[in-house]
């Protein structure tokens, strides 16, 4: 039985507004329990459980600290290609957008990795849109098998695939899988995904499983904040956890925490989160997963992300570009647009006017907190945690 039959009777809706309607007494009663229900994690992202924020970030502070000592996880994204063949309506990329699209070449890949293995990192996250021409299961396992050798902690963020078709990468050395259910809500989820493969929610919804039978070791979900009500998604992607904590018990679980950025198309987000929101599902989310490693990226401004760090954070991005070639400008001479999945020639006039004179990708979307890798590692120093670029090491499991 896959998680999509658990979600398919999950009370979620019933939850989110028994969440609104939750009293401070069962707020204290649910923070008390050392294991909590669903129920209970709707009682913590109340507007009660707001009222109680300081009570809820202190023992969220506690137990990361408990689980995952004073440390900070550092990895950085690497967009292979921004090629797309889904039209999601709040990203960037969507295939029926006329931006500047390349796929980087496996030399150029090497380079982009080579320029954050100099700023420190070592574990990196491929990104790349869906596109089985550009993106192939060939191209990816390739991409791995060059970084492999010098990076021990390789994830991908890519479109989801056939468990068989997961092997030969993680076979190559990519150890981790990260795929945003973008929102939990299926009318939300077909209003959004308008075509492509993306548009078949089950699929996506079964893919950490695909990827564990396939070997990752390393799994990432999320919602993506702002397309439904913010309360509904955070308990669904709690049950989730769940799941997967109780049905791929040897990996290791990540949910990250990402709000709609502004981006080519410019989609307006369709909800609200608030800051306060944010820090306060960052809580709920410790404390009902207390072994769950929880992922801020780059989508928040540096003020926002230093107040974020001790509540319950493990794992942060730092220096991102979000386009293909932007650690050194790799892949810019074979810039060109891409209009529903195939190649459009320019000619000289549309260069002339295509978006920032056709001298970088377009990224997927702005990214907030623009200090560097460098001066992110000082920060986390400062507040008294250790930026950890490289956590795990292949040899060790050998
Ligand atoms: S969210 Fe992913 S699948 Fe959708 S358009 Fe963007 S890159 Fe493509």
């Amino acid at each position: 039985m896959s998680f999509v039959s658990e979600f398919n009777s999950l009370p979620a809706p019933a939850l989110a507004q028994k969440s609104l309607a939750a009293g401070a007494a069962a707020v204290r009663a649910s923070l008390a329990k050392s294991k909590l229900s669903l129920a209970d994690f709707a009682n913590l992202i109340s507007p009660a459980g707001a009222e109680l924020l300081e009570h809820l970030g202190r023992r969220s502070h506690t137990l990361t600290q408990q689980r995952f000592g004073k440390v900070i996880r550092l990895f950085a994204p690497l967009y292979l290609s921004n090629e797309c063949i889904n039209n999601c309506q709040y990203c960037g990329f969507s295939r029926d957008n006329p931006i500047l699209r390349v796929t980087l070449s496996l030399d150029e890949v090497r380079r982009e990795a080579q320029a954050l293995k100099e700023q420190g990192f070592r574990n990196i996250l491929l990104v790349a849109g869906e596109h089985p021409k550009f993106v192939s299961v060939n191209y990816l396992r390739d991409c791995v098998a060059a970084l492999h050798p010098e990076w021990p902690g390789i994830s991908l963020e890519v479109g989801p695939m056939e468990a068989a078709d997961y092997v030969p990468l993680v076979a190559a050395g990519a150890d981790g899988l990260v795929v945003y259910q973008e929102t939990y809500d299926r009318k939300v989820y077909a209003d959004m995904h308008t075509a492509g493969p993306k548009r078949n929610f089950d699929w996506r919804l079964e893919t950490p499983e695909r990827a564990y039978a396939a070997g990752f070791r390393r799994l990432g979900i999320s919602p993506l904040y702002g397309l439904a009500d913010w309360r509904f998604e955070a308990i669904c992607v709690a049950a989730h956890a769940e799941y997967l904590l109780r049905n791929c018990w040897k990996a290791q679980l990540t949910i990250s925490l990402p709000r709609l950025r502004p981006c080519a198309g410019e989609f307006q987000p369709l909800t609200h989160m608030s800051n306060r929101d944010l820090a306060q599902l960052i809580c709920a989310l410790r404390v009902m997963c207390p072994d769950v490693g929880l992922v801020l990226s780059t989508r928040e401004s540096a003020k926002l992300r230093d107040g974020l760090l001790p509540l319950g954070v493990t794992m942060m991005s730092a220096g991102s570009h979000t386009e293909p070639g932007g650690y050194t400008g790799a892949g810019r001479e074979k810039l060109h647009q891409t209009v529903r999945g195939r190649i459009v020639e320019l000619g000289a006039s549309e260069w002339a006017s295509a978006p920032e004179n056709a001298t970088a990708a377009t990224g997927q979307f702005q990214i907030a907190d623009e200090r560097s890798s460098q001066e992110v590692a000082e920060l986390i120093r400062r507040l008294g945690y250790e930026p950890v670029w490289k956590d795990w090491d292949a040899a060790l499991t050998a």
